[in-house]
């Protein structure tokens, strides 16, 4: 039985969230406006966000100067602050395509990585990368297969996940429980059918939906550690991006390493969270099973930036959102769009994210215009993602309790 919490990474954890933190601090490869608009999404003094970002550890060494040994190199890819959602009810009537269902920092991250990989091959197709020179060459993360798929460029290299803060849902149940002063959304039991975010932590191992008041409008949309959980049977990939990698590649793609803040790891949690609530049903699954890659949770003991990056019950959630790519991008997100457009009515094209929905797809059908043809929505395209659409389904029954998120379809443009 694999184990996941793996405590001898703390070395490469540190260097991990150290890596993040200088980013966070000192983005790269933003103009004076982008920085701007980067730091002025930093959450205020009285208030807090997470803080997540997908890094390649590379198999190749650099010198450590502090140390003066050889380490990794590591570099940051995508970055994402946030912890809000958009309520289900909003979202079917007004998004069509164009919000953000989920501002949880960890999935904005991993949307921010799928982004990275439209943007990249379209810059390898169009040409606006010249592979002869050497600045390009040191900063793309893909490189194109014979059979003009991609792959990871550093063939031995590996993914991780930074989070500054244990992921909402199974994972941080004990977290939860140490923290609960006895009255605020404590319920013993089982709890039946859907399971909100905070409520019954009697029960464990379950799927749960977004933290949220009891009070307040519900989100369908699943915790973060349930997200990331399906992502070890499906890699990071999305539908939109899954087809543009080359199938005897996909191994790369999953996530190796997840780095989380020491002092916050509770073994329990994160061994059943990962692993244990599913390992006796895997042997019915063969698929599943074949499918497969566990990830690895190594603590840091880096503190996060001036202790705003986690959950903070003397601080007020940060109502931003903010996303981050090496590639230039760097949007502040409220509400499900960007900051400062109103989420109210039907969300206009000039208000959405560049990582949301029909932004991406977009992205993808430039690229690959026949693999939309014929099809007449967003929904269809993705269920013709066939490989993709199996392992999802197949283990979303198996951690049972996956009920049916909000419907966010729209009709394909040409
Ligand atoms: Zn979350």
């Amino acid at each position: 039985m694999p184990t996941v919490y793996d405590k001898s990474g703390l070395g490469l954890g540190d260097r991990v969230a150290s890596e993040v933190i200088k980013w966070y601090e000192k983005p790269h490869g933003l103009d004076d406006k982008g920085l701007k608009l980067f730091r002025n999404a930093r959450p205020k003094a009285d208030e807090y966000s997470i803080l997540a970002a997908i890094v390649e550890v590379g198999s190749g060494q650099v010198l450590d100067g502090r140390k003066r040994q050889k380490v990794e190199k590591i570099r940051v890819l995508s970055m994402a602050t946030g912890l809000k959602v958009v309520p289900s009810k909003k979202l079917a009537d007004i998004s069509k395509g164009r919000m953000l269902h989920d501002m949880h920092a960890e999935v904005l991250a991993m949307r921010v990585f799928n982004w990275m990989i439209l943007k990249e091959v379209e810059e390898m197709e169009n040409g606006d990368r010249t592979m002869d020179k050497r600045e390009d060459l040191d900063s793309s993360l893909l490189a194109r297969c014979e059979n003009g798929k991609y792959r990871l460029k550093d063939e031995a290299g590996a993914l991780a996940l930074y989070i500054s803060d244990i992921p909402c849902g199974d994972a941080s149940i004990e977290n939860i429980r140490e923290g609960c002063s006895g009255q605020a959304d404590w319920e013993e039991g089982e709890g039946d059918g859907l399971l909100r975010g905070r409520g019954y932590f009697g029960s464990v191992g379950k799927v749960r939906t977004k933290p949220g008041r009891k009070d307040s409008p519900i989100s369908y949309s699943k915790s973060c550690s349930d997200k990331l959980c399906l992502k070890q049977f499906t890699s990071l990939l999305s539908s939109d991006t899954y087809d543009l990698i080359d199938e005897s590649h996909m191994g790369q793609f999953y996530l190796r390493y997840v780095i989380l803040p020491h002092e916050k790891i509770r073994e329990e949690g994160i061994e059943r969270c990962f692993y244990g609530r599913f390992a006796k049903d895997l042997k019915q699954h063969e698929r599943l099973g074949k499918a497969l890659r566990v990830v690895k949770v190594i603590p840091t003991d880096m503190e996060s930036p001036g202790y705003t990056l986690s959950t903070n019950a003397e601080k007020a959630p940060s109502a931003l959102a903010m996303i981050y790519c090496c590639r230039g991008l760097v949007q502040v997100l409220n509400k499900g769009v960007r900051n400062g457009c109103s989420a109210k009515k039907l969300i206009k094209r000039d208000s959405r994210s560049e990582i949301c929905r029909e932004s991406m797809q977009q992205l993808a059908q430039r690229l690959r215009p026949e693999r939309f043809q014929g099809l007449k929505t967003y929904s269809e395209f993705k269920s013709g993602v066939h490989d993709l659409r199996m392992i999802r389904n197949d283990a979303k029954e198996m951690l049972g309790n996956w009920t049916q998120s909000s419907d966010d379809d729209f009709v394909l443009g040409e």
